[in-house]
């Protein structure tokens, strides 16, 4: 039985839809070669925030290309009923991506109201010459982090320091820090390779079901 409040973080790419952006992005309109600056950032000779811009500033399609392409993004069918679920259990959902607001806001903007989401990720600007460019908070951000833009571990350390048990759910590099201090991991991927490598207890993920059929087993006791 759990006695705290429950809250629940979740990643947006690779975690809540099938790809990554960026991923979708070179599959569609870039060249492999426009993969460099990831594999720069893997090692370790830029910042993730300088690897997605340096990716998403290679697209130079019309604005309503962009949107549309936007709309394409590929969202786990079972998130919309994690959301119901937390609703009805009054559990508050944070959504937070080291990628940008500037898609996740195209793609489910609404969803994000109608469920009153916090939302934690850079801002970011489209423009047909200079592309997709991420824009980091202010270093007096709260939840300002140098090399992601915005910090999913300080996100996490909060909502734990006011209280709450944390169920996190991830895919990627970003996320590990967070992994490693939540109450509860739902790994999927690079992530879920980490914490095998580092003993961190994960969750079966491979869709948002099992995070309802979670959260309904907390519940329905
Ligand atoms: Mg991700």
């Amino acid at each position: 039985m759990i006695n705290k409040k429950i809250v629940l973080i979740s990643d947006f790419d690779g975690t809540i839809t099938k790809k990554d952006f960026f991923y979708m992005a070179i599959d569609k309109f870039l060249s492999k070669n426009a993969l460099q600056p990831w594999d720069d950032y893997l090692n370790k000779r830029i910042t993730h925030i300088e690897a997605l811009t340096g990716i998403f500033s290679q697209i130079h399609i019309s604005q309503d290309e962009m949107d549309k392409f936007i709309s394409t993004i590929d969202v786990d069918k079972y998130f919309y009923d994690t959301l119901n679920i937390c609703k009805k259990y009054e559990i508050p959902v944070y959504l937070c991506s080291a990628g940008t607001k500037y898609y996740i806001e195209k793609r489910i903007g609404e969803t994000l109201k109608e469920y009153n989401i916090f939302l934690l990720s850079n801002d970011g600007t489209y423009s047909q010459k200079d592309g997709l460019r991420l824009i980091a908070p202010e270093k007096t951000n709260p939840f300002y982090h140098q090399d992601t833009g915005i910090s999913k571990e300080l996100l996490v350390k909060s909502l734990k320091s006011q209280g709450y048990f944390t169920i996190y759910a991830g895919d990627g590099i970003p996320d590990f820090s967070s992994a490693q201090i939540a109450d509860v991991v739902f790994a999927k991927d690079v992530l879920l390779e980490m914490c095998k490598k580092k003993g961190i207890k994960t969750e079966k993920f491979d869709s948002f079901k099992d995070i309802s059929d979670y959260i309904r087993r907390i519940y329905d006791k």
